[in-house]
């Protein structure tokens, strides 16, 4: 009889077997955080007023607890049946008992250090797990979803979700809504093709899978009828460059429509003119879409970019909310991606009820017809592929993957907010890369847009009924997660503080210093009647990580967090003949600069300063053998010889004796220098220290790889704008930064 209650109630293998599955903890919020953004709507909006703007001086450490994984810690914890879940860089997982810190299990998936170099960019990060019946649910940087049982961490089940002989890697969350678990990808940058699927969240079982671009017309799209009107929107032979569209970052599941609603990233290669010659909007990159989540059916779409030629992913969180719109009651996502916009549509329709610029000068679009449900009308001249002439575009990743939060009592939208500008030039005759991109030396020759003297970076409150900001802090990050809570308190990490805001007026009114830089947001919950705050952020100089929690009147001193130690440029002297420089240059382009240089760059080392430098031998053991691999750095064995990796090693020594001989900024400062030459604005004393990473490459340029299909030599890169000055947001945008 046991036997059969437990087929038929076709429950996990976790030790419930025969009972119903438990009722879903993220379908409302409670005490709990049961979810990436607490509950289905990913609000972030602790319902809890314990803490409140007359109290929260009181806060105090109530626990904290380092750890060794060194990387980007970026993800949001969960707090379900007591236990505080927090993931780590190479995707592990730790339980810790809420209340009192004691670590319960740890689960590492194991994920290959020897992940061919190239798959990967930036950053060796995780942005958290998911819930469903009893089970931790997460995604692993080698493309697997694992669940295991919250109580012990014993696995459950696993799946592998990518095909991993391709440039794919996750390092977001996945959602779990109505038994089913929805994942993305990044590779984008990797000329890959995204799709999201649908997997059985008891077994692991696929369910279904959804490509965001049409393949090769020539093979059909039964599958996928959206497919065939999609590719009308593409021209050329696209597929050969997969077209990009990896949804990377945001996933909302929305139990009222039933539907999956995630972003889909930016097109690729990034040049519309190139992986879609002659025009086309090139559906569905930088889109909005929505599914039906059991069946993954096409449901509708919203494209906020089209033709995308910046990097404009459109992966940014989504927010789901009820708000009352010229009277009605609208239920309906919202999103402010990169592009420098903030959108409201309706969740069942896709009908767009607004879209508004949250930054200024933005250029990259003239106007919407709103009739056409506000498709964005294109700047003509913002496209370089038409012109022949370079375009600086406004803005650069205006909203990253920096989770906002949204109080339904003051009606407002927190968003982390930065802008800059982004600098695309038509150029002919580029190194190529394999990649893709390419980060070479160039500069534009001609003056970045002046964007004014204002704050760069700051935390905007958006009312999305009135269509306008409520307030702004330049004391709050661009660069930051957000967390609102009932108590009319808005808190977000900025450099390696906690701070908090009254969520209606924007008054700063607490900060606590952290050791760490907390670059996901903070969540909030209560056990035995006591509210907790927590978070997991980056410990200085790479050193690991730190879960710290907060309550009323905790007294734990936190530690001081380790020294960073300041970079310094010690080269041997110069070596290596012409040919060999020349080799150096070209292969550090293309493999090294798209993490070490410029606008991709995640806290990974100025190789300038890199103590490898001294002896050929070490310098090999990384670059081949993976001597730091477990630190982040992937070798290259396939990509590299060892004459290869000397060639590089030469190269580099020759940029930091060109930059120690007075070339360029102070040590670890001044990334590019080898063309870019000391850049007004780049700090010494800390690799572009108080720059955003938005900022574009300083100093740098991306260049995209036409080898694929023989472009006939033309290529388009990117280069940077002026680094702002140093100010809240800096430091930790250095290590928290992540390109995908
Ligand atoms: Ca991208």
């Amino acid at each position: 009889m046991g036997v059969v209650a437990c087929v038929g109630a076709g429950s996990g293998s976790d030790g419930d077997a025969g009972r119903k599955p438990r009722p879903d903890p993220a379908a409302t919020m409670t005490n709990q955080w049961a979810a990436p953004g607490g509950d289905h709507t990913e609000q972030r909006h602790s319902p809890l007023s314990q803490i409140n703007a007359s109290n929260v001086r009181d806060l105090g450490v109530a626990w904290f607890a380092n750890l060794p994984e060194r990387g980007g810690y970026q993800g949001t914890p969960l707090l379900v049946d007591g236990k505080l879940i927090v993931t780590t860089p190479w995707s592990k997982v730790y339980a810790f008992d809420a209340k009192s810190g004691r670590q319960l299990w740890k689960y590492d998936p194991k994920v290959p250090r020897e992940l061919a170099g190239g798959v990967l960019c930036c950053n060796v990060a995780n942005r958290g797990a998911a819930y469903w019946n009893g089970k931790i649910i997460w995604a692993t940087l080698d493309g697997r979803l694992v669940a295991v049982n919250i109580n012990d961490g014993s696995k459950v089940w696993e799946s592998q979700t990518v095909d991993t002989t391709k440039a794919l890697s996750i390092t977001g969350a996945p959602r779990v809504g109505n038994g089913i678990v929805f994942i993305g990808q990044a590779g984008a940058e990797y000329l890959q093709r995204g799709y999201l699927s649908g997997w059985d969240a008891e077994t692991g079982r696929k369910l279904w899978h959804w490509w965001t671009i049409p393949g090769n017309p020539a093979e059909g799209f039964a599958d996928q009828p959206e497919l065939e009107w999609a590719a009308k929107t593409w021209k050329g032979e696209w597929w050969k460059y997969g077209g990009g569209g990896t949804p990377w970052d945001g996933i909302v599941y929305d139990p009222e429509t039933d539907l999956v609603i995630f972003g889909t990233g930016n097109g690729s290669p990034w040049p519309a003119g190139l992986r879609s010659p002659g025009g086309g909007d090139n559906l569905f990159v930088a889109s909005i879409v929505a599914l039906h989540a059991r069946t993954g059916k096409y449901a509708w779409h919203y494209q906020t970019t089209p033709m995308d030629s910046f990097d404009y992913d459109n992966t940014s969180p989504f927010t789901v909310a009820d708000l009352v719109i010229g009277g009605q009651k609208k239920h309906v996502v919202m999103q402010a991606p990169k592009n420098g916009l903030v959108y409201v549509i309706e969740a069942a329709t896709g009908k767009v009820l607004s879209a508004d610029l949250t930054v200024p000068g933005v250029n990259w679009l003239t106007g919407f017809d709103e009739k056409n449900n506000w498709k964005p009308i294109m700047n003509p001249d913002a496209d370089p592929a038409r012109t022949g002439k370079s375009w600086t575009v406004v803005p650069s990743q205006a909203h990253l993957w920096y989770p906002p939060a949204f109080n339904p009592q003051t009606g407002l939208l927190y968003l982390p907010t930065r802008f800059n500008s982004f600098t695309v030039v038509v150029e002919p005759d580029l190194a190529k890369s394999k990649q893709g991109i390419v980060m070479s030396g160039g500069q534009p020759s001609y003056a970045a847009p002046d964007l004014g003297t204002g704050p760069r970076a700051y935390l905007l409150a958006w009312d999305p009924v009135q269509r306008k900001a409520a307030w702004q802090s330049a004391e709050g990050s661009g660069s930051n997660g957000v967390l609102s809570t009932a108590g009319n308190l808005v808190f977000q990490g900025v450099g390696t503080n906690l701070l908090a805001f009254r969520a209606d007026t924007g008054q700063k009114i607490w900060t606590a210093a952290l050791g760490a830089s907390v670059a996901a947001a903070f969540i909030s919950y209560s056990i035995d009647g006591v509210q907790y705050l927590a978070g997991v952020g980056t410990l200085g100089g790479n050193a690991g990580g730190r879960v710290i929690v907060f309550k009323s009147g905790g007294n734990v001193e936190l530690p001081p967090a380790p020294p960073v130690v300041q970079p310094v440029l010690n080269p041997p002297p110069d070596f290596g003949d012409a040919a060999m420089l020349a080799k150096g240059e070209q292969k550090y382009q293309q493999h090294c600069t798209i993490c070490h240089e410029g606008r991709n760059t995640g806290g990974f080392p100025n190789l300038r300063t890199s103590p490898y430098l001294n002896s050929a031998a070490a310098f090999r053991a990384v670059v081949l053998d993976g001597a730091l691999a477990e630190a982040g750095m992937l070798p290259f064995p396939k990509a590299l010889n060892a004459e290869d990796a000397e060639a590089i090693r030469a190269h580099i020594v020759r940029l930091a004796n060109t930059e120690g001989a007075g070339g360029a900024a102070g040590a670890g400062g001044a990334r590019g220098s080898a063309a870019g030459g000391g850049r007004a604005g780049v700090a010494a004393g800390g690799a572009r220290a108080g720059g955003s990473p938005d900022a574009g490459p300083r100093g740098g340029a991306s260049a995209v790889d036409t080898r694929p299909v023989q472009q006939g030599g033309m290529g388009i890169f990117a280069t940077g704008a002026p680094a702002r000055a140093a100010g809240p947001g800096g430091q930790q945008d250095e290590i928290n930064q992540i390109h995908q």
